[in-house]
């Protein structure tokens, strides 16, 4: 899929499923078992837009739509200054 790593130049990859956080203002999704490619040598991962595009649709449906997911946490938020 990709021929050389943006950031490095390296041009080995290795299929992997890791966490995805979309953010969209203060709104957060986390989606497990993301397929990826990751760089062998920096280690920056790089989405497939087709994945990509089925996050942001799942981020409307639960936000817009009232979808509920099987799973929510609790994410505590802290500003720099007052830690
Ligand atoms: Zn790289």
């Amino acid at each position: 899929m990709i021929k050389v790593c943006s950031f490095c130049g390296n041009n080995n990859f290795s299929e992997k499923e890791v966490q995805y956080t979309y953010k969209h203002d203060d709104n957060i999704l986390i989606v497990d078992n993301v397929p990826c490619e990751q760089c062998e040598y920096c280690g920056e991962q790089y989405f497939k837009a087709k994945v990509l595009k089925k996050i942001e649709e799942e981020f409307n449906q639960i936000y817009f739509h009232g979808k509920r997911t099987k799973k929510e946490i609790k994410v505590p938020v802290e500003k720099y200054v007052e830690l």
